[in-house]
């Protein structure tokens, strides 16, 4: 079996003549006259010459064949609603917002910022960008105004759409006034403002640059809007990044090399055809919810699922239920989601019949064993682990089923993925590691395959100088984070560049701990940073959540519960690795798209200020630290 190992292979050496075959996936007003343009590395441009537009990839294209089959489906369990649009129906309502988008002024090349909670007017309006040409920046809507009026300057959008209101967990949260606060912040000022009401919150409606969509919509009922045909590198839209290690980056990406690289994900990893169901529990707010809630499933002829809700809610089966209602054939979600599920009772996921799921991918952080082993005894599906980046668009290392059917290996997300030439680098050497189970960054030979980042948004400079500047003698994208190939190519992500503690000359990944401590019963999640230490230089400190907190109170448990931390790292690692303290926290810092901010834990741990925390989910979790830690 060398199927995907001659496929792969192929990506490489004979890039061009793969990609064109690739690139016929998607419809071309006209085809492309070169596959690739390297000549000014790292800058590549896929398909030049080549005209098409994502929208009538995504939508208009189905309509001969599918019209009427489901294109969008939108449930929302915090205002009990539910509605499916057909390819027919999403094309009618993506021709009223795109007419009300010119109404207000926005051409080609315009930005448009869209600050939305999960509904489909969401999805209308991403499509509605593309379809004429103008460039979205979605910005998730649970960012508060000094993180939405940062983007608003950097991406400068003639246009905002946006909702009166979020909901979650059952709690509206009106939308309207961050919005006003973000632009009375910003040096810049959009023109207009298209609001949705959902009649969840009041709004307060400023003349002259507000306006609401059911009239504006009701007024283009009938819009016939045609797609406009961009070249290929017309940037679709610009999303930055999730803000774990710093401030975000602001990520540009194409029109043709995403359609196609989409395309081909959709076909070669996901093994997906049209009709199938795909359901993504992401936000559009990340890029998970650009490329497989709206772009990937419907570039395939999909249907696509977009939740706004819990997981928890009703109850911990909802999801499953989704899943049962519409035959969900291919679902996606992160291990942070898995995790809060862990913690509720477990014959939730047996209540629903999930036997339409051909199996769960799961993106976005490591992906400890026994998170993975938990749900794949509970659903009994192949879970398939997925490595990227913002960045990338699409993934990096994972499995491609739709090649030839490949085993997932447990704490691996998988292989290099075709078009990603990846290269473990010596990070002081700047040299390949070419043997096996050796550890080097995780890079990426240039060009970058279709799909990934163009540049950074307005800033070709902070482009290179950040990702193909930091590895010595060589350029090469980095992707800072960690990672070891075995014999057979599976790699395991070891944690990012910057998350390596030094204890007395020792290297430790903080992964490699961390999944250490999360193998005892009673720890639910943990993070492990290095913190300064005048004797070893570092020592690992570990912050964990247990499982069941009861009796902790008692300092004799904890001191009981830490020891039996300790010496579980002890026999598993050594005694090197053993962090120096234990601590136990009610909760964990995160970003809002659910990841680790470890950088925020290490600095308060060693009581310095700890920066930009714009993209954190609850700022009380840095709270408990500071009291535990002293000052
Ligand atoms: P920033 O770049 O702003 O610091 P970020 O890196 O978290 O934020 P994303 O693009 O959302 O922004 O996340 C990509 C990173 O997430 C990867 O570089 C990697 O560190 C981590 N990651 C994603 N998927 C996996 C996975 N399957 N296994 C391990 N790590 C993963
Ligand atoms: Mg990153």
């Amino acid at each position: 079996m060398r199927k995907f190992a001659d496929f792969y292979r192929r990506s490489i050496d004979e890039r061009d003549a793969f990609w064109a075959e690739q690139a016929a996936l998607i419809e071309w007003r006209t085809p492309a006259e070169q596959v690739c343009d390297y000549s000014r590395p790292p800058f590549a441009r896929w398909f030049v010459g080549g005209t098409t537009n994502l929208c009538h990839n995504a939508v208009d294209r189905h309509l001969t064949t599918r019209a009427d089959q489901a294109a969008l489906i939108a449930i929302s369990t915090e205002t009990n609603t539910e509605r499916s649009y057909s390819f027919a129906e999403l094309h009618a309502e993506v021709q009223r917002m795109a007419a009300a988008l010119q109404a207000l002024g926005v051409k080609k090349g315009d930005r448009v910022l869209i600050y939305m909670p999960m509904v489909a007017e969401a999805a209308f309006a991403m499509l509605a960008c593309v379809r004429i040409g103008a460039l979205h920046s979605v910005v998730f809507g649970g960012f508060a105004a000094g993180a939405l009026a940062s983007r608003i300057e950097d991406a400068e959008p003639m246009a905002v759409v946006s909702a009166d209101a979020g909901s979650r967990g059952g709690k509206v949260v009106p939308y309207k006034p961050l919005l006003d606060e973000a632009i009375a912040l910003s040096r810049y000022k959009p023109t207009a403002v298209l609001m949705v009401d959902r009649g969840l919150a009041p709004m307060a409606m400023r003349a002259g640059r507000d306006h609401d969509w059911a009239a504006l919509r009701a007024r283009h009922l009938d819009a016939a809007v045609p797609c406009e045909w961009v070249e290929s590198a017309h940037p679709s839209y610009t999303l930055y990044t999730s803000g774990t290690t710093g401030k975000p980056k602001g990520v540009q990406r194409d029109t043709g090399g995403y359609a196609v690289a989409l395309a081909a994900s959709m076909k070669h990893i996901f093994d997906a055809k049209a009709g199938d169901v795909f359901f993504a529990t992401s936000d559009i707010g990340w890029v998970v919810g650009h490329s497989y809630i709206i772009y990937g499933p419907l570039l395939a002829g999909m249907a696509t699922v977009l939740y706004e809700g819990l997981p928890t809610r009703p109850d911990a089966g909802v999801w499953w239920s989704i899943v049962e209602k519409y035959q969900v054939t291919h679902m996606f979600s992160a291990p942070t989601a898995v995790r809060v599920l862990k913690k509720q009772d477990p014959s939730w996921l047996k209540k629903h019949d999930v036997s339409s799921l051909k199996a769960l991918w799961l993106a976005g952080e490591p992906l400890d064993e026994p998170t993975a082993q938990w749900i794949s005894d509970a659903l009994g599906v192949p879970i398939i682990d997925n490595y990227w980046q913002t960045e990338t668009g699409w993934p990096i290392l994972t499995l491609a089923n739709g090649v030839e059917p490949q085993t997932a290996r447990f704490g691996s997300p998988g292989k290099a993925m075709y078009g990603y030439n990846v290269k473990l680098i010596d990070e002081v050497s700047g040299e390949e590691l070419t043997g096996a189970d050796q550890k080097g960054v995780v890079a990426i030979e240039g060009p970058l395959p279709p799909g990934c980042m163009q540049t950074v948004w307005r800033d070709d400079a902070r482009f290179v100088s950040t990702y193909w500047k930091s590895i010595p003698g060589r350029m090469v994208y980095s992707t800072f984070d960690w990672g070891i190939r075995d014999a057979d190519g599976y790699y395991f992500i070891l944690g990012r560049t910057d998350d390596v503690i030094n204890v007395a000359g020792h290297r430790l990944g903080t992964r490699e701990i961390e999944e250490s401590i999360s193998s005892h019963p009673n720890i639910a999640e943990v993070a492990v940073v290095g913190v300064a230490d005048s004797l070893k230089g570092q020592v690992a400190m570990a912050f964990a959540v247990p499982r069941d907190a009861s009796g902790l109170q008692d300092p004799a448990a904890r001191l009981k519960l830490e020891g039996e931390v300790m010496q579980r790292v002890d026999a598993q690692l050594g005694a090197v690795a053993r962090p120096a303290r234990v601590h136990f926290l009610n909760t964990l810092p995160k970003t809002r798209s659910g990841k680790l901010l470890r950088r925020a834990l290490q600095a308060v741990a060693e009581r310095r200020d700890p920066g930009d925390l714009t993209t954190m989910e609850d700022p009380a979790a840095l709270q408990q630290v500071r009291e535990l830690i002293g000052d």
